[in-house]
Parts: C-alpha cells; sequence; structure tokens
C-alpha cells in the first residue's frame, strides 16, 4: 500500500487540508503517517483512522519508504529538509504549500482546474515536486482561467485587498486584537445618540497614533487603515507579492510568451477572502456579454456576479466569499480607456482556492497516477 507522510498537518494551512480531506473522505488508497517539529509521540489528527503516534519531521531515515510527503510546515522546514532527502536518493513525490520550491526547474506550481494538462505533462515526464501557488495569483487564475484559456489577455493589471490570514495566524488574531483596542475606547460614544462621527474619529486615530496599539506582527494598524506593502522589497521596487503574479502566473500556464501580470498588493481587514480589481487588456474588442460567459466557463467554481448595486453587495464581498469555494467575478464592464479594456473584481477564500485546495486535488491526483 501507498504510504503518505504529512508534515505541518496542525498549521493554518495544514488544518484547513485536513478539514477538507475529511469532507471530501480523501484518506482512502494510502496509508496516512504524521509528522510533528514540535511533539513527537504525541496525537495526530482526528482523521477517523487509528493512526501511530506523531513522528519526528526532522528524522529523515523515516521518509525513506515514503511515496509521497505532503508539506504545509513552511519554507525552512522545505529548505532544510528537501534538498537532503533528494540528495539521499528519496525519489517519492513532494507535495508543498510553501513557496520554496515554486520556481525551481524542476516543480511544478498546481492549480489543477487551470492547469491540469501541464500537471499531466509533468506526471508522465516524471516530475516528482508539485508546490502551491501563491493565493492571489491562484486566486486571480480561478477567476479569470476562461479569459487566459482563450489566448485573450495582452496584460493585467491587478489591484489587491488582502485578507489578514495571508499573513498567519497571528496576524489574524493581531487584527482581531485592534478592533478589540478600538471598539474599547469607542463603544460608549458610539452608543451615546449626542456625541459625533468626528469626535469618535478622533479617538479611533488617537489610538491608532499611540505607542500601545497592538501592532506586534503587522507593523502597523490594519484595522481602521490598511498596509500596501506584503512581504519584501525586490530590486524592481515591487514587493515580493507583487512579482510573483508575474512569474507564478506564467509558470502555471507554461506560457511560451509571457503575459504581463503587475500591481500593487495592500493588505485590508478582511480575514480570510482576498479581493482584486482588475484592469485587463485584451488582444481584440469582444463584446462584454461573450465574455462574461467566456469567464463564467473557465472552471466549476466561477460564478459572475451581475454588475448590480444589490448582487455586488450580496454576492461579492469577503463577507460573503469566507469559507466557500466558489470565486465570483463581478464588476465587469468596458472600461473608458477603450473597448479593449475590461474591468474586473473578484474575492476568493485565501485559505481554499488559495492554500489547502489545490493540494488536496494534486494528492488525489498523484495518488491516482501512483495506483
Ligand atoms: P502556520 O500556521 O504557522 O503553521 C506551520 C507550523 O507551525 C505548524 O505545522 C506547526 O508545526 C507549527 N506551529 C507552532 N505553533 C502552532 C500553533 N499554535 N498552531 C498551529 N501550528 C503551530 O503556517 P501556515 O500559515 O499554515 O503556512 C504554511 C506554509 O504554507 C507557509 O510556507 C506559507 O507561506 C504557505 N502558504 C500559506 C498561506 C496562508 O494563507 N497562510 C497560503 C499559501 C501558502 P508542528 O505541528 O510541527 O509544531
Amino acid at each position: 500500500m501507498l504510504r503518505t507522510g504529512f508534515v505541518g498537518w496542525r498549521g493554518m494551512v495544514g488544518s484547513v487540508l485536513m478539514e477538507r480531506m475529511l469532507q471530501e473522505k480523501d484518506f482512502l488508497g494510502y496509508e496516512p503517517l504524521f509528522f510533528t517539529t514540535s511533539n513527537v509521540g504525541g496525537t495526530g489528527p482526528d482523521i477517523g483512522l487509528d493512526i501511530p503516534p506523531l513522528k519526528d519531521a526532522y528524522e529523515l531515515d523515516l521518509f525513506s519508504d515514503l511515496d509521497v510527503v505532503v508539506s504545509c510546515q513552511g519554507g525552512d522546514y522545505t529548505k532544510e529538509v528537501y534538498p537532503k532527502l533528494r540528495s539521499a536518493g528519496w525519489k517519492g513525490f513532494w507535495i508543498d504549500s510553501a513557496s520554496t520550491l515554486r520556481m525551481a526547474d524542476d516543480s511544478i506550481i498546481v492549480l489543477d482546474p487551470v492547469n491540469r494538462a501541464v500537471i499531466d505533462r509533468g506526471l508522465s515526464k516524471g516530475i516528482k515536486t508539485y508546490i502551491g501557488g501563491n493565493c492571489t495569483v491562484s486566486l486571480m487564475l480561478m477567476g479569470l482561467s476562461g479569459l487566459f484559456a482563450q489566448g485573450l489577455v495582452e496584460w493585467i493589471s491587478s489591484m489587491t485587498y488582502q485578507s489578514a490570514s495571508g499573513a498567519g495566524a497571528n496576524n489574524m488574531k493581531e487584527l482581531i486584537a485592534q478592533m478589540v483596542a478600538i471598539g474599547g475606547i469607542t463603544q460608549d460614544m458610539v452608543k451615546d445618540p449626542a456625541s459625533t462621527a468626528l469626535e469618535i474619529d478622533a479617538m479611533v486615530s488617537e489610538e491608532l497614533q499611540s505607542g500601545s496599539f497592538p501592532t506586534e506582527f503587522f507593523g502597523a494598524p490594519l484595522a481602521a487603515s490598511l498596509i500596501p506593502w506584503i512581504d519584501k522589497a525586490m530590486e524592481s521596487g515591487q514587493t515580493k507579492e507583487e512579482w510573483k503574479g508575474f512569474v507564478e502566473t506564467n509558470k502555471i500556464l507554461q506560457t511560451t510568451n509571457p503575459i504581463p501580470i503587475d500591481g500593487i498588493c495592500v493588505r485590508v481587514g478582511a480575514m480570510r477572502c482576498h479581493s482584486q480589481g482588475f484592469t485587463i487588456k485584451l488582444n481584440r474588442d469582444v463584446p462584454l456579454d461573450d465574455l462574461s460567459e467566456i469567464i463564467e466557463s473557465g472552471n466549476d467554481w466561477v460564478k459572475i456576479v451581475p454588475n448590480d448595486k444589490e448582487t455586488t453587495l450580496q454576492e461579492l464581498t469577503p463577507a460573503a466569499v469566507g469559507g466557500t469555494l466558489i470565486v465570483p467575478v463581478g464588476r465587469l464592464r468596458k472600461m473608458i480607456l477603450g473597448p479593449e479594456y475590461l474591468a474586473a473584481f473578484s474575492c476568493g477564500d485565501q485559505l481554499l482556492w488559495g492554500a489547502a485546495e489545490p493540494i488536496r486535488r494534486i494528492l488525489k491526483i498523484v495518488v491516482q497516477h501512483l495506483s
């Protein structure tokens, strides 16, 4: 029987992965083994099967007879363990949510509703390393895959509104702590019909700028504010998050003529849904109704939201989309820039399509390939 090792199953991405695998009854067809970097001998996740105690994720001998390793442990772990395993001759499949190996020559970035053909070619060529993409890139492609598949995209500028969860669990908690701090100081004024919005705003501003506002993880207020910087600086003046848009999109699609993708990535006070506003330069003028149909036919999860206020407020917000696999695309209209310029807005749960779901699905594909 195939043997699959899971590392990083209790982190944020790992726990969403476990949740989805249980929902989809995915723990079938192989023996699952669970690893830890912090609790050797402890109890693994409840997957409805008898599983052995947790094994040491740094004891590489334990990996030698594994057919597949799924890691959601993070880049430092991958950097340390993966090269040692490969140089020790391990020939199994490595599936990873960390970015470390995304741009390696012998890896494939996975998003099978969009690049199943690329994955299948990789499997038949003997490629053994399959990596989940950046959350924003994966969600952009889930929303716009129809346009890419029809070869309609000349370039895209993407302005993002990214949730706290993309920065990790501590950051999600810090966002709430910031909201609590603001709520705490203003609650009496908010209830008082005699107070003015300007008085409340002055209190909020003072709190945001006070040295005691909780900003340890974000480095700046996010609640009642935003942060137009995600990840580290690149020489191009982009942030690394912005840099990934071009390189990862073109690697996922394996384009022969790379499609320019660029924009500004901004952290906002949403919990787990990333949103993006797109300016799409089409390479020809296509009627808007046809573009809607092309986008909606891109995959089973994308959904067109009519460009009206009521439906937009009901269906095209992080609050409406969080916790679901639907990727709504709305605010579709031709821009006054010209008939080849399309505006669109999309939301998506970044812990699902942005992280755990492509990993869950590639594991299934690999298990089927090996069975
Ligand atoms: P995470 O929540 O920090 O979890 C990583 C590991 O930290 C866990 O597996 C666990 O390992 C350890 N850990 C320590 N204290 C913990 C605690 N209190 N609760 C849970 N785990 C704890 O990392 P993540 O956000 O899932 O990200 C994993 C990888 O996926 C990263 O490389 C990240 O860049 C990538 N990624 C993340 C996202 C995202 O939205 N967060 C999206 C796409 C890709 P032990 O059990 O061994 O102690």
